[in-house]
């Protein structure tokens, strides 16, 4: 008997990715004539700086159309390795960087450098969407620990076996905006220690925090050895369809954890990466105009939904999402909003089980689109 065709188990097995498929129900709405007021979008709305656009204009008009060197232009490495050192407080070299295609294929990228088939990955929840099928990607395990508003560290050591190589972890928190604390993080690296487990950091929001000190594994010093950094230009400077991010490596494996790009994208293109050089340069002059926009929007919206009876919301301490807790099920009432209200938002429990009777609202829209919907739900409340 002949062989059916069929897709690989792997791909087919995964979840679709809810976040991405929210913005696509949402694209086909709008072209089907429907006006949508969209509070679900984890792109942050903010038009590229046209001094940026100029700069891939430019590049591409002098004849940068050809492959890049596979790690990133050393130019752009060595600009987000001073970042890097900057923001942290520890070193990174231009080595310790490979530019990506995105923050999602930096989080592919480490993952694919450390994981055995059949290994586990240690990731809380509520937590972004990609992580469990990134790591089932790489043939691993994602184990889920849900965790709301804290990291439960000793439930997360409860979970290591020996099969547990990794640790995912996020800060700021997409869905709810969190900043993970000192105190946690401290505890991460020394538990990462201990277990001889690699950590993965996705920072992609980090430039949108509010207070002054964002903890990481990387800038404690001891983690730097073992932590990988995931992070991006896309929420930072509004450059999500640019597919611009990096991954900074623990000293020495920027060689072997490279083969990867090297037998797969390749490189990111020449022009986006002048581009990103250009963001960097621009970083003080209009990052915290961003920064502060989303901050009131933040403050207003939750606010407004907290007045909502059987909706409570606070402003979280970083990004553009709120997380607002709501008295019915998550999944019905996003569903229902959609429907009835034309308010697009993500229901919680896409995010894992402990972001159940939970919406994800972001603040990326226009702020008359914003209060629109705002308006809409309020009048029409949980019912
Ligand atoms: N990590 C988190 C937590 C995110 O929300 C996103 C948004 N897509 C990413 C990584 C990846 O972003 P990008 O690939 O656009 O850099
Ligand atoms: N990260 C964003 C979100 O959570 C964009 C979509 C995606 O890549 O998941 O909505």
């Amino acid at each position: 008997m002949k062989r059916q065709r069929s897709i690989s188990r792997r791909v087919a097995q995964l979840r679709p990715s809810a976040t991405v498929e929210m913005t696509e129900k949402v694209r086909a709405a709008r072209a089907s004539g429907r006006r949508i007021f969209s509070l679900a979008s984890g792109d942050p709305g903010i038009p590229t700086d046209p001094r940026i656009i100029e700069a891939a204009y430019d590049a591409f008009k002098a004849g940068d159309t050809r492959y890049a060197p596979v790690l990133g232009e050393p130019r752009l490495r060595a600009a987000l390795a001073a970042h890097e050192q900057r923001r942290s407080g520890v070193l990174f070299k231009e080595d310790d960087i490979i530019v990506t295609p995105g923050g999602k294929f930096a989080l592919l990228t480490a993952l694919m450098g450390v994981v055995e088939t059949g290994d586990e990955v240690l990731v809380p929840e509520p937590g972004w969407v990609s992580y469990g099928p990134c790591v089932e990607l790489c043939g691993g395990k994602p184990v889920l620990l849900p965790m709301l508003d804290r990291l439960d560290l000793a439930a997360m050591e409860a979970a290591v076996t020996p099969a547990t190589v990794a640790m995912i972890i996020n800060s700021p928190v997409n869905p709810t905006g969190r900043v993970i604390s000192r105190e946690e993080i401290d505890g991460l690296v020394e538990l990462a220690d201990r277990h001889n487990l690699w950590i993965i950091f996705d920072q992609v929001y980090s430039d949108l925090v509010h207070g002054p000190s964002f903890p990481s594994p990387q800038g404690t010093g001891k983690g730097r050895a073992f932590t990988f950094v995931v992070d991006s230009f896309s929420k930072t400077f509004g450059m999500t369809g640019w597919r611009l991010g990096h991954l900074a490596v623990p000293p020495g494996l920027t060689k072997p954890i490279s083969r990867f790009m090297q037998h797969s994208v390749y490189c990111v293109p020449g022009a986006v990466q002048a581009a990103g050089l250009k963001a960097l340069e621009l970083y003080d002059e209009v990052v915290p105009g961003y920064r502060a926009m989303f901050r009131r929007r933040q403050g207003d919206a939750a606010a407004r939904l907290d007045a909502v009876a059987g909706i409570r919301c606070t402003a979280p301490d970083a990004s553009f999402y709120l997380f607002p807790a709501v008295d019915t099920d998550d999944r019905a009432l996003a569903a229902r909003w959609l429907d009835q209200l034309d308010v697009a938002t993500v229901p919680g429990s896409a995010f894992g089980s402990a972001g159940a009777g939970h919406l994800r609202l972001s603040v990326t829209a226009s702020d008359e689109e914003i209060d629109e919907a705002l308006r809409r739900i309020a009048a029409a409340g949980l019912a």
